[in-house]
């Protein structure tokens, strides 16, 4: 007979934001989760940026996910007398000519409007940064500081005596037809949010996981002005409530580790030292891996012959943005049995001739 309901693997944001979540409507919930202090979370910058890439791509879903996220965080930092979620305003600069006629056709195209805020002419004599082209000013940009909201909630699963720190092992784990056994505990379900490690997980690696290593680096730039997110050649330089900046991140799909590489930091310092004007001195540079499938998009449900072996994960690049709206349907699912989402159903891909023997 089962003693809890769930048992969450992973105290990401997924895990934290699923299981604040289930506990919140009454459901018995126990977390596991190793305090991996290069987890692709612990080292995430935070930022929600509604437009992202070369093409200028509006974040899918944007103007359902963004308002919710935002109304989750704050509901969170009123319970927990708390600031997690800063607003601050992004400064794209554009590259070339060719840029600018990207922005002037999407400023135009439905959606952009509201987030593409004001053209910003192009300073030669600006004292911070290059400014050769001009940039835009980009609205609903924010950025929560993920080491705190993640500490607090770890704080509060303490209290609740909800999580235990841990390896959650393979050879400790039992699943039967019936339910899950981990050690002493019997739950009914068990929810993997296991971020990039899910591709080395028996039950989901199937999945087509196309994950991605990033590196950061943590800045003391004492000149450089503190008022927005600067956007420059795909990266960006994130001003901190602490007093220092964060810039970055690049993507590498072949070795995925989290151990970060002195080839990375020369990049990253040399593409910086082209783009801004002030001297700057790093204080951490770190490395992560974003858990992707090939559609970028998130995946929950359950594996396909254990409906009790389930899964929230795939928040890319984007778990702050997505994280709060992806639990939220899950739980409705899980509680209500409402209809997944076929955009972030995990049965959108084939697990035919898997062979999988868990
Ligand atoms: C360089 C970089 C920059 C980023 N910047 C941003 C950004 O600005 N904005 C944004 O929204 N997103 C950003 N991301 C992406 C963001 O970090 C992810 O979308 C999100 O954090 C993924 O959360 P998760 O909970 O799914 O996975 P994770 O954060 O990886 O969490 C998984 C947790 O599970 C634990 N775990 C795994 N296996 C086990 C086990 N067997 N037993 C116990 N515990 C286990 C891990 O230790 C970890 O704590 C960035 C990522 C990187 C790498």
């Amino acid at each position: 007979m089962a003693n809890i309901d769930y048992l969450i693997i992973g105290q990401g944001l997924a895990g934290s934001i699923l299981g604040y979540k289930l506990h919140a409507q009454g459901a018995t919930v126990k977390i596991i989760d190793n305090r991996n202090k290069s987890s692709s979370s612990a080292i995430a910058a935070g930022l929600i940026d509604p437009i992202t890439g070369k093409r200028f791509a509006l974040s899918w879903k944007i103007d359902t996910l963004r308002p919710y996220a935002d109304d989750f965080y704050r509901d969170l930092e009123r319970t927990f007398k708390m600031q997690f979620l800063h607003h601050k305003m992004s400064l794209r600069l554009f590259k070339s000519d060719e840029e600018i006629a990207l922005y002037e056709q999407k400023k135009e195209e439905d959606g952009f409007k509201k987030y593409l805020h004001k053209f910003i002419p192009a300073d030669p004599e600006c004292l911070h940064f290059q400014n050769p082209f001009g940039g835009v000013q980009i609205n609903h940009t924010s950025y929560l500081n993920i080491p705190l909201f993640l500490y607090t909630l770890r704080k509060y699963f303490e209290r609740e005596n909800l999580i235990v720190s841990t390896k959650c092992e393979q050879k400790d784990l039992q699943i039967t037809s019936e339910c899950v056994k981990w050690k002493s505990i019997e739950a009914k379900k068990i929810i993997f949010c296991d971020g990039f490690k899910a591709s080395q997980n028996p039950y989901f690696k199937w999945l087509p996981w196309r994950h991605a290593k990033g590196e950061i680096l943590t800045l003391d730039i004492p000149k450089m002005p503190r008022d927005r997110i600067l956007h420059a050649n795909g990266h960006w330089l994130l001003p901190t409530k602490e007093g220092s900046f964060k810039f970055g991140a690049n993507y590498h799909w072949d070795t995925l580790d989290n151990i970060p590489t002195e080839t990375e930091r020369t990049e990253l310092e040399n593409a910086l030292s082209e783009f801004i004007k002030h001297p700057f001195k790093v204080i951490d540079h770190q490395a992560g891996v974003r858990p992707i499938l090939v559609d970028t998009k998130p995946v929950i449900g359950s594996h396909p012959q254990l409906s009790h072996v389930m899964i929230l994960n795939g928040l890319s690049s984007k778990g702050v943005l997505l994280a709060p709206f992806i639990a939220e349907q899950f739980v409705q699912h899980l509680i209500n049995e409402t209809p997944i989402d076929p955009e972030i159903d995990i049965r959108r891909f084939s697990f035919a001739n898997q062979g999988i023997q868990p």
